[in-house]
Protein backbone atom coordinates (compact mmCIF):
# COMPACT_ATOMS: atom_id res chain seq x y z
CA UNK A 1 0.00 0.00 0.00
CA UNK A 2 1.63 3.85 -1.15
CA UNK A 3 2.08 5.98 2.19
CA UNK A 4 0.91 9.17 2.39
CA UNK A 5 2.83 12.70 2.18
CA UNK A 6 3.95 14.10 4.84
CA UNK A 7 3.34 17.99 4.68
CA UNK A 8 6.27 19.58 6.46
CA UNK A 9 4.55 22.11 8.43
CA UNK A 10 7.72 23.76 9.58
CA UNK A 11 9.20 23.94 5.84
CA UNK A 12 5.91 26.09 4.65
CA UNK A 13 6.04 28.31 8.18
CA UNK A 14 9.65 28.78 7.39
CA UNK A 15 8.50 30.18 3.97
CA UNK A 16 6.00 32.30 5.06
CA UNK A 17 7.97 33.48 7.59
CA UNK A 18 10.18 34.71 4.99
CA UNK A 19 7.88 36.26 2.69
CA UNK A 20 6.53 38.47 6.06
CA UNK A 21 9.76 39.54 6.47
CA UNK A 22 10.67 40.62 3.32
CA UNK A 23 7.23 42.56 3.13
CA UNK A 24 8.04 44.02 6.36
CA UNK A 25 11.65 45.04 4.89
CA UNK A 26 9.21 46.81 1.67
CA UNK A 27 6.66 48.83 4.52
CA UNK A 28 9.49 49.89 6.50
CA UNK A 29 11.38 51.14 2.93
CA UNK A 30 8.66 52.63 1.09
CA UNK A 31 6.09 53.65 3.93
CA UNK A 32 8.24 54.34 6.79
CA UNK A 33 6.04 51.70 8.55
CA UNK A 34 6.95 49.09 11.03
CA UNK A 35 3.87 46.68 11.45
CA UNK A 36 3.99 46.42 15.65
CA UNK A 37 2.18 43.24 17.53
CA UNK A 38 1.43 43.62 21.19
CA UNK A 39 0.67 40.33 23.23
CA UNK A 40 -0.86 40.15 26.86
CA UNK A 41 -0.25 37.44 29.07
CA UNK A 42 -2.59 37.61 32.08
CA UNK A 43 -1.31 34.85 34.56
CA UNK A 44 1.30 32.02 34.37
CA UNK A 45 -0.08 29.49 32.70
CA UNK A 46 3.06 27.47 31.80
CA UNK A 47 2.06 26.64 28.07
CA UNK A 48 1.00 30.01 27.07
CA UNK A 49 4.35 31.56 28.46
CA UNK A 50 5.90 29.50 25.80
CA UNK A 51 3.49 30.47 23.36
CA UNK A 52 3.81 34.13 24.41
CA UNK A 53 7.69 33.79 24.46
CA UNK A 54 7.72 32.26 21.22
CA UNK A 55 5.49 35.19 20.01
CA UNK A 56 7.51 37.94 20.87
CA UNK A 57 10.91 36.10 19.15
CA UNK A 58 9.33 35.77 16.24
CA UNK A 59 7.82 38.95 15.84
CA UNK A 60 11.66 40.83 16.17
CA UNK A 61 12.97 38.29 14.17
CA UNK A 62 10.58 39.78 11.22
CA UNK A 63 11.75 43.01 12.09
CA UNK A 64 8.64 43.82 13.52
CA UNK A 65 7.94 46.17 16.51
CA UNK A 66 7.10 43.30 19.07
CA UNK A 67 5.63 44.19 23.15
CA UNK A 68 4.61 41.61 25.80
CA UNK A 69 2.50 42.44 28.73
CA UNK A 70 2.13 40.28 31.79
CA UNK A 71 0.24 41.22 34.07
CA UNK A 72 -0.46 38.95 37.19
CA UNK A 73 -3.09 36.62 37.72
CA UNK A 74 -5.22 38.87 39.94
CA UNK A 75 -5.58 41.54 37.40
CA UNK A 76 -8.90 43.00 37.36
CA UNK A 77 -10.79 42.67 34.05
CA UNK A 78 -10.93 46.46 34.33
CA UNK A 79 -7.11 46.67 34.15
CA UNK A 80 -6.77 44.32 31.53
CA UNK A 81 -9.87 46.20 29.28
CA UNK A 82 -8.02 49.62 29.89
CA UNK A 83 -4.65 48.11 28.60
CA UNK A 84 -6.73 46.92 25.05
CA UNK A 85 -8.09 50.07 25.07
CA UNK A 86 -4.49 51.50 25.34
CA UNK A 87 -3.10 49.73 22.80
CA UNK A 88 -6.27 49.86 20.38
CA UNK A 89 -5.26 53.68 20.35
CA UNK A 90 -1.90 53.08 20.06
CA UNK A 91 -0.44 53.82 16.18
CA UNK A 92 2.64 51.66 17.01
CA UNK A 93 0.09 48.93 17.61
CA UNK A 94 -1.12 47.13 14.63
CA UNK A 95 -2.04 43.83 15.99
CA UNK A 96 -3.45 43.11 19.54
CA UNK A 97 -3.85 39.47 20.91
CA UNK A 98 -4.72 38.92 24.26
CA UNK A 99 -3.65 35.47 25.30
CA UNK A 100 -5.78 32.48 26.12
CA UNK A 101 -6.97 30.96 28.75
CA UNK A 102 -7.52 33.75 30.74
CA UNK A 103 -8.41 33.51 34.60
CA UNK A 104 -11.81 32.83 35.69
CA UNK A 105 -12.60 35.82 36.85
CA UNK A 106 -12.84 37.39 33.51
CA UNK A 107 -15.06 37.02 30.52
CA UNK A 108 -13.42 35.58 27.26
CA UNK A 109 -16.32 37.33 25.57
CA UNK A 110 -15.80 40.56 27.10
CA UNK A 111 -12.06 40.74 26.23
CA UNK A 112 -12.73 39.50 22.76
CA UNK A 113 -15.17 42.09 22.06
CA UNK A 114 -13.07 45.18 23.69
CA UNK A 115 -10.46 44.91 20.87
CA UNK A 116 -10.77 46.48 17.94
CA UNK A 117 -11.63 44.25 15.00
CA UNK A 118 -9.18 46.10 12.53
CA UNK A 119 -6.32 44.83 15.06
CA UNK A 120 -7.96 41.25 15.74
CA UNK A 121 -5.17 39.47 14.06
CA UNK A 122 -6.54 36.34 16.05
CA UNK A 123 -9.74 36.99 13.61
CA UNK A 124 -12.18 36.22 17.13
CA UNK A 125 -13.97 39.20 17.04
CA UNK A 126 -17.78 39.05 15.95
CA UNK A 127 -16.44 41.28 13.53
CA UNK A 128 -14.15 39.33 12.03
CA UNK A 129 -16.50 36.21 12.07
CA UNK A 130 -19.10 38.08 10.78
CA UNK A 131 -16.78 39.29 7.74
CA UNK A 132 -15.45 36.30 7.13
CA UNK A 133 -18.79 34.25 6.70
CA UNK A 134 -20.44 36.99 4.18
CA UNK A 135 -17.54 36.73 2.14
CA UNK A 136 -15.49 40.58 2.92
CA UNK A 137 -11.85 41.03 3.66
CA UNK A 138 -11.40 40.08 7.71
CA UNK A 139 -8.67 38.90 9.37
CA UNK A 140 -9.47 35.81 9.94
CA UNK A 141 -8.46 33.25 12.81
CA UNK A 142 -4.63 31.88 12.70
CA UNK A 143 -4.89 28.49 13.16
CA UNK A 144 -7.88 27.91 9.97
CA UNK A 145 -5.83 30.12 7.76
CA UNK A 146 -2.60 28.23 8.12
CA UNK A 147 -4.60 25.17 7.34
CA UNK A 148 -5.83 26.86 4.18
CA UNK A 149 -2.28 27.29 2.93
CA UNK A 150 -1.11 24.02 3.45
CA UNK A 151 -4.52 22.77 1.95
CA UNK A 152 -4.07 24.85 -1.36
CA UNK A 153 -0.31 23.99 -2.25
CA UNK A 154 -0.78 20.70 -1.62
CA UNK A 155 -4.42 19.95 -3.02
CA UNK A 156 -4.14 22.49 -5.84
CA UNK A 157 -7.86 23.60 -7.03
CA UNK A 158 -10.04 23.23 -3.94
CA UNK A 159 -13.63 23.08 -6.21
CA UNK A 160 -16.18 21.13 -5.70
CA UNK A 161 -14.36 18.86 -3.14
CA UNK A 162 -15.97 17.70 -0.36
CA UNK A 163 -14.51 18.61 3.22
CA UNK A 164 -15.28 17.29 6.30
CA UNK A 165 -14.53 19.59 9.57
CA UNK A 166 -14.75 17.75 12.87
CA UNK A 167 -14.97 20.60 15.36
CA UNK A 168 -17.16 23.81 15.42
CA UNK A 169 -15.67 25.97 18.23
CA UNK A 170 -15.18 30.11 17.02
CA UNK A 171 -11.37 29.49 17.32
CA UNK A 172 -11.36 26.85 14.63
CA UNK A 173 -13.53 24.65 13.48
CA UNK A 174 -16.08 27.57 12.19
CA UNK A 175 -13.80 29.30 10.40
CA UNK A 176 -11.94 26.35 8.82
CA UNK A 177 -15.27 25.47 7.48
CA UNK A 178 -16.00 29.05 6.29
CA UNK A 179 -12.64 29.33 4.40
CA UNK A 180 -12.73 25.82 3.06
CA UNK A 181 -16.85 27.04 1.72
CA UNK A 182 -15.11 30.04 0.31
CA UNK A 183 -12.77 28.24 -1.82
CA UNK A 184 -16.07 26.30 -3.05
CA UNK A 185 -15.60 23.01 -0.98
CA UNK A 186 -18.78 21.02 0.08
CA UNK A 187 -18.41 21.21 3.51
CA UNK A 188 -19.72 19.06 6.43
CA UNK A 189 -19.39 20.56 9.72
CA UNK A 190 -19.33 17.69 12.58
CA UNK A 191 -19.21 17.74 16.09
CA UNK A 192 -19.75 15.66 19.49
CA UNK A 193 -23.48 14.90 18.46
CA UNK A 194 -22.85 13.76 15.30
CA UNK A 195 -24.66 10.67 14.16
CA UNK A 196 -22.06 8.11 12.73
CA UNK A 197 -19.21 9.88 12.56
CA UNK A 198 -16.84 7.46 10.35
CA UNK A 199 -19.16 7.00 7.59
CA UNK A 200 -19.52 11.06 7.99
CA UNK A 201 -15.56 11.12 7.75
CA UNK A 202 -15.45 8.47 4.66
CA UNK A 203 -17.16 11.54 2.65
CA UNK A 204 -14.40 13.37 2.74
CA UNK A 205 -12.14 14.56 0.06
CA UNK A 206 -10.17 16.54 2.57
CA UNK A 207 -10.69 16.21 6.46
CA UNK A 208 -9.42 17.96 8.68
CA UNK A 209 -9.60 16.92 12.55
CA UNK A 210 -9.98 20.21 15.12
CA UNK A 211 -11.44 17.84 18.38
CA UNK A 212 -9.02 17.55 21.24
CA UNK A 213 -9.20 13.94 21.24
CA UNK A 214 -5.75 12.03 21.01
CA UNK A 215 -5.67 9.44 17.84
CA UNK A 216 -9.96 9.55 17.86
CA UNK A 217 -9.81 9.80 13.81
CA UNK A 218 -8.87 5.91 12.93
CA UNK A 219 -7.56 4.66 9.43
CA UNK A 220 -10.80 3.53 7.94
CA UNK A 221 -12.55 6.51 8.70
CA UNK A 222 -10.93 7.93 6.06
CA UNK A 223 -11.35 7.95 2.23
CA UNK A 224 -8.50 6.35 0.27
CA UNK A 225 -6.18 9.35 -1.39
CA UNK A 226 -8.00 11.75 0.94
CA UNK A 227 -5.44 14.91 2.45
CA UNK A 228 -5.93 15.08 6.34
CA UNK A 229 -5.29 18.49 8.26
CA UNK A 230 -5.02 16.97 11.85
CA UNK A 231 -5.50 20.12 14.34
CA UNK A 232 -5.04 18.21 17.38
CA UNK A 233 -2.34 18.88 19.96
CA UNK A 234 -2.52 16.24 22.50
CA UNK A 235 -0.48 14.73 25.25
CA UNK A 236 -0.48 11.09 25.68
CA UNK A 237 1.88 8.80 28.24
CA UNK A 238 4.84 7.00 26.94
CA UNK A 239 5.96 3.72 28.52
CA UNK A 240 8.61 5.32 30.19
CA UNK A 241 6.38 7.66 31.77
CA UNK A 242 7.11 10.87 30.30
CA UNK A 243 4.59 12.03 27.74
CA UNK A 244 4.70 13.01 23.58
CA UNK A 245 2.61 14.63 21.55
CA UNK A 246 0.17 13.19 19.12
CA UNK A 247 -2.92 14.79 17.07
CA UNK A 248 -6.55 13.94 16.92
CA UNK A 249 -6.06 11.24 14.02
CA UNK A 250 -4.37 8.11 14.08
CA UNK A 251 -1.36 8.44 12.12
CA UNK A 252 0.23 5.54 11.52
CA UNK A 253 -2.88 4.11 10.10
CA UNK A 254 -3.77 7.21 8.96
CA UNK A 255 -0.78 7.47 6.27
CA UNK A 256 -1.24 4.71 4.92
CA UNK A 257 -4.75 5.56 3.72
CA UNK A 258 -4.63 9.14 2.76
CA UNK A 259 -2.39 10.89 0.20
CA UNK A 260 -1.32 13.40 2.22
CA UNK A 261 -1.26 14.12 6.06
CA UNK A 262 0.15 16.83 8.64
CA UNK A 263 2.07 15.38 11.24
CA UNK A 264 2.16 16.21 15.10
CA UNK A 265 3.83 18.30 16.12
CA UNK A 266 5.18 19.47 12.85
CA UNK A 267 1.91 20.01 10.74
CA UNK A 268 -0.46 22.73 11.71
CA UNK A 269 0.75 24.12 14.97
CA UNK A 270 4.60 26.13 13.28
CA UNK A 271 1.73 27.76 10.61
CA UNK A 272 -0.26 29.37 13.51
CA UNK A 273 2.55 31.49 14.70
CA UNK A 274 3.70 32.11 10.95
CA UNK A 275 -0.03 33.56 10.43
CA UNK A 276 -0.34 35.82 13.42
CA UNK A 277 2.76 37.33 11.70
CA UNK A 278 0.67 37.60 7.73
CA UNK A 279 -2.44 39.07 9.96
CA UNK A 280 -0.42 41.70 11.50
CA UNK A 281 1.38 43.09 8.58
CA UNK A 282 -1.93 43.21 6.49
CA UNK A 283 -3.54 44.37 9.85
CA UNK A 284 -0.57 47.03 9.42
CA UNK A 285 -1.89 47.69 5.93
CA UNK A 286 -5.09 48.00 5.72
CA UNK A 287 -4.85 50.35 8.83
CA UNK A 288 -2.71 53.36 6.86
CA UNK A 289 -4.43 52.49 3.83
CA UNK A 290 -1.49 50.53 1.57
CA UNK A 291 -3.02 48.04 -0.56
CA UNK A 292 -3.09 44.42 0.47
P1 LIG B 1 -12.70 22.98 21.49
O1 LIG B 1 -13.12 24.39 21.61
O2 LIG B 1 -12.63 22.12 22.71
O3 LIG B 1 -13.65 22.28 20.41
C1 LIG B 1 -13.60 20.92 20.18
C2 LIG B 1 -14.67 20.52 19.20
O4 LIG B 1 -14.59 19.09 19.04
C3 LIG B 1 -16.09 20.84 19.66
O5 LIG B 1 -16.81 21.43 18.61
C4 LIG B 1 -16.66 19.47 20.03
O6 LIG B 1 -18.04 19.31 19.74
C5 LIG B 1 -15.89 18.54 19.14
N1 LIG B 1 -15.84 17.18 19.71
C6 LIG B 1 -15.52 16.83 20.97
N2 LIG B 1 -15.61 15.49 21.13
C7 LIG B 1 -16.02 15.00 19.94
C8 LIG B 1 -16.30 13.70 19.46
N3 LIG B 1 -16.20 12.64 20.25
N4 LIG B 1 -16.71 13.56 18.18
C9 LIG B 1 -16.84 14.64 17.37
N5 LIG B 1 -16.56 15.90 17.76
C10 LIG B 1 -16.16 16.09 19.03
O7 LIG B 1 -11.24 22.87 20.84
P2 LIG B 1 -10.50 23.81 19.75
O8 LIG B 1 -10.03 25.06 20.39
O9 LIG B 1 -11.31 23.89 18.51
O10 LIG B 1 -9.21 22.90 19.47
C11 LIG B 1 -9.32 21.60 18.95
C12 LIG B 1 -7.95 20.93 18.99
O11 LIG B 1 -7.06 21.69 18.18
C13 LIG B 1 -7.30 20.88 20.37
O12 LIG B 1 -6.53 19.70 20.48
C14 LIG B 1 -6.38 22.09 20.37
O13 LIG B 1 -5.28 21.93 21.24
C15 LIG B 1 -5.93 22.08 18.93
N6 LIG B 1 -5.50 23.40 18.44
C16 LIG B 1 -4.26 23.49 17.89
C17 LIG B 1 -3.82 24.70 17.41
C18 LIG B 1 -2.45 24.76 16.80
O14 LIG B 1 -1.89 23.78 16.40
N7 LIG B 1 -1.84 25.88 16.69
C19 LIG B 1 -4.61 25.82 17.47
C20 LIG B 1 -5.91 25.70 17.98
C21 LIG B 1 -6.35 24.48 18.47
P3 LIG B 1 -19.22 20.11 20.53
O15 LIG B 1 -19.20 21.50 19.96
O16 LIG B 1 -20.43 19.35 20.19
O17 LIG B 1 -18.83 20.07 21.99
Amino acid sequence: MSQAGIIDGKAYAAKLREDVTAEVARLKAEHGLTPGLAVVLVGEDPASQVYVRSKGEQTLAAGMHSETHRLPAETTQAELLSLVERLNDDPAIHGVLVQFPVPDHMSQNTIVAAISPDKDVDGLTVTNAGRLASGLPALTACTPAGCMLLLKDVVGDLRGKRAVVIGRSNLMGKPMAQLLLAADCTVTIAHSRTQDLPAVCREADILVAAVGRPQMVKGDWIKPGAVVIDVGVNRIPKDDGKTRLVGDVDFEEAKAVASAITPVPGGVGPMTIAMLLANTVTAAKRLNGIAD
